[in-house]
């Protein structure tokens, strides 16, 4: 089971992915995963296409979403899988998630006027194939383009992450409601990439605690952000709080991530994989 090759996280033009749905299915399929989840930010307007297209192929298909989250100081994702896309409580509670992000990136494009970077909201606005979804992702591609930095990471580093000039705060969803959206609309719910939340030891401990409580069901061990001694480190502590692990690329598209479709590693052999709870 644990060497199935699942890919439970990535995303596609509806968020901030560069591929459409239907091209990241067929990706997937060419890679070899066998089970594919798409999970684009706060947002459901992907799943048809994808899923259609897993259909065509005969590639099992997990409709997802990876929500975010504000919690103590920090932003957090928490991915949803095996959802039911026409829960009414889950689109009206991503519609209120998305409904922030217009007044978001008009502030970010704003910041970065006063730094003397001109046309940015509507730069990140092109880049954008879903016009609710202005992800900082497009910001980035835009300063590339321009050629403020070399590449998106480095725009990150210098100009999008927290503490430099062009990041604002926003408050997302809390824990409480995405967890609720997601029980309520039968799926499952993952915390997505933990390695890159600036949490204390004891801070994650009492969020992954809460995240239990709350009917949370597993961690992404295995994933795109997390190098070899976070898997292990994520793996003991999945173990610790009896939560299921996952597999994720968290792939937004060919230039632009660490790892392609179906190349996370696998998970250790003694975790139980989410996935069982999903085939
Ligand atoms: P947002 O939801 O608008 O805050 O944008 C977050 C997205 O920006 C993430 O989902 C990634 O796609 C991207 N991102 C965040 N941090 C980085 C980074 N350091 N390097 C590259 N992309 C990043
Ligand atoms: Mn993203
Ligand atoms: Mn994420
Ligand atoms: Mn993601």
């Amino acid at each position: 089971m644990n060497a199935l090759n699942a890919d439970l996280h990535c995303h596609s033009t509806a968020s901030d992915g560069t591929l459409p749905p239907g091209e990241v299915v067929r990706r997937a399929h060419a890679n070899g995963v066998e089970l594919l989840a798409l999970t684009d930010h706060d947002e459901l307007l992907g799943l048809p296409e994808a899923a259609a297209q897993a259909q065509a192929l005969g590639l099992r298909f997990v409709p997802g979403v990876e929500i975010s989250v504000s919690w103590l100081d920090q932003t957090l994702h928490i991915v949803g899988l095996g959802i039911d896309p026409t829960n009414e409580a889950l689109i009206a509670g991503l519609a209120q998630v998305r409904g922030g992000r217009d007044g978001r990136a008009a502030r970010i494009g704003a910041e970065l006027e006063r730094i003397g970077i001109r046309g940015a909201l509507e730069g990140a606005q092109r880049y954008a194939g879903n016009p609710a979804l202005v992800s900082r992702a497009h910001f980035a591609r835009y300063l590339v383009e321009i050629g403020i930095s070399k590449n998106v990471h480095d725009v990150f580093l210098h100009y999008l992450a927290r503490g430099k000039p062009g990041y604002v705060e926003h408050v997302w969803a809390t824990l409480e409601d995405a967890l609720a959206w997601i029980k309520g609309a039968g799926g499952l719910a993952v915390i997505a990439h933990p390695g890159r939340y600036r949490l204390s030891h004891a801070e994650m401990d009492i969020l992954f605690e809460r995240f239990r409580e709350l009917g949370g069901d597993a961690i992404e061990v295995s994933c795109g952000a997390h190098d070899g001694g976070q898997l292990l480190a994520f793996a003991r502590l999945a173990r610790k709080f009896g939560l299921m692990a996952s597999r994720a690329s968290d792939f937004h598209g060919p230039e632009d991530s660490p790892i392609d479709l179906g190349r996370a590693p696998p998970l250790p052999p003694d975790l139980t994989p989410v996935w069982t709870r999903l085939v």
